[in-house]
């Protein structure tokens, strides 16, 4: 079934039509079809009633062609190998795109976080953390926030990380709250970054910003902050929804009272004035701007040719198959893909590393103008693409990031 579709058989379909296009040759497609490393560890953890649990986790490093391995580390029940291979793959696609000097990994346990307390979680992350270190580490690979894993769990990792070494590794981990060497703007970038894009696509689109009606799916990081600056910018807000289900209110909500509501509850639902609605029907309701910042599949084969946004905007990894993606192209509507939608937050990422390396610390402004720098170059690279080659941004934002890769590899040469 398309709704659990493969990921990494998606990003292997997504990297071939760039590949095709670019008339790469056999050998590099086999090499950056194939991650250079995947490890994956059990976690033995004693839980909060006396039993032993056993979680399993990955780390994978998917190429490192152009610089250490970076990505983000996910605590779902869904997490699989392939899941993470994938998720690796996109982020050598993104830092390519953005042009940042790394190459892509990331990492996962399955295991249910909302079911787990605070202690557990701890243990969860410093034994994984313990497991991995043979394989991270400031200058080889640098992990960081993803769903369900936020400031204090890069806090955890930085500790156990350091407590191996014998002295603070801040640039160990990204992410980290800004007491150990986080960076200013850290928080906001991933949706920042987003928003600096749709900004950018709108123009190229003719669709005034602040009269764009707005669907959020998944309200957490990246869903809530761009909602928020979204409306800043003069946008209305008329659904949002979480794992629990969504609301929708067509005169526009609050971004900020539907977070403290989230916060209250544990959730977006039963906020008042508003209407319920299902997952499906959110994705399908007719918007300008459709923000999807949750998980994997959500646009299938099945949905795409329902859905009424003119523009969709993936801050999620991978939110669209590769079936759907043709459909929405057939029918005009605007995808700004992952690897450079959500790119702004391994941007901000790679800007707290050099910091971290430097020992020196930047004021926000300088955090966002650099951001923003990168994020309008990124774009205004892939629409340059997308225009001269008529293929989907997708695709550009694809041919863009392999072509890098593809250089990368050809220079280093193959070893031995
Ligand atoms: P998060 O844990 O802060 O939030 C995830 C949100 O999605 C939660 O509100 C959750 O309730 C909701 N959700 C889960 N399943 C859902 C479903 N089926 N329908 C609707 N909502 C659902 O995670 P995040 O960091 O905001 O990550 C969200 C997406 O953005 C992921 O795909 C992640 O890989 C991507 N991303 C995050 C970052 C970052 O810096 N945090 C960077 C790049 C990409």
């Amino acid at each position: 079934m398309e709704a659990s579709a493969n990921p990494f058989q998606s990003a292997l379909k997504q990297f071939n039509r760039a590949a095709d296009i670019l008339d790469l040759d056999d050998g590099l497609r086999k090499i950056l079809s194939t991650p250079e490393r995947c490890l994956t560890v059990a976690v033995p953890i004693k839980m909060d009633d006396g039993r032993i649990e056993v979680f399993i986790g990955h780390r994978v490093q998917h190429n490192t062609a152009r610089g250490p391995a970076k990505g983000g580390i996910r605590y779902h029940p869904s997490v699989t190998l392939d899941e993470v291979k994938a998720l690796a793959s996109w982020m050598t696609w993104k830092c390519a795109v953005v042009g940042i000097p790394y190459g892509g990994a990331k990492g996962g346990i399955a295991c249910d976080p909302k079911r787990m307390s605070r202690g557990e979680l701890e243990r969860l992350t410093r034994r994984y953390t313990a497991e991995i270190s043979i394989i991270i580490g400031p200058e080889k690979d640098i992990p960081a926030p993803d769903v369900y894993t936020d400031a204090q769990t890069m806090a955890w990792i930085m500790d156990t990380y350091s407590m191996n070494r014998g002295y603070a590794v801040p640039g160990v981990v990204t992410g980290k709250p800004l007491a150990i060497g986080g960076s200013l703007g850290r928080h906001e970038a991933t949706a920042q970054g987003c928003v600096f894009v749709i900004r950018e696509a709108v123009k190229a689109l003719n669709l005034p910003l602040d009269r764009a009606r707005v669907v959020v799916q998944g309200y957490g990081n990246a869903g809530s902050i761009a909602a928020r600056l979204l409306h800043e910018q003069g946008a209305t807000i008329i659904a949002v929804s979480d794992s629990r289900g969504g609301i929708l209110n067509s005169k526009g909500l609050d971004p900020m009272k539907v977070l403290a509501h989230k916060q209250e509850t544990g959730s977006v639902v039963e906020y008042p004035g508003t209407e319920a609605v299902s997952n499906q029907e959110l994705l399908e309701l007719p918007c300008d701007i459709l923000v999807l910042a949750a998980l994997e599949n959500q646009i299938t084969a099945a949905n795409a040719p329902r859905i009424r946004a003119k523009l969709i905007a993936e801050a999620a990894n991978g939110p669209t198959t590769p079936e759907a993606d043709d459909i929405l192209h057939e029918r005009g509507i605007f995808v700004l893909p992952d690897i450079l939608a959500n790119a702004g937050g391994v941007t901000v990422s790679y800007f707290e590393w050099v910091q971290n390396l430097q020992e020196l610390w930047w004021d926000l402004e300088d955090v966002n103008e650099r951001l923003e720098e990168t994020m309008v170059r990124a774009f205004n690279n892939v629409y340059a693409l997308h225009e001269e080659k008529n293929v989907d941004m997708r695709t550009a934002a694809y041919v863009l990031a392999v072509d890098r890769v593809a250089e990368a590899l050809r220079l280093r040469g193959l070893f031995p």
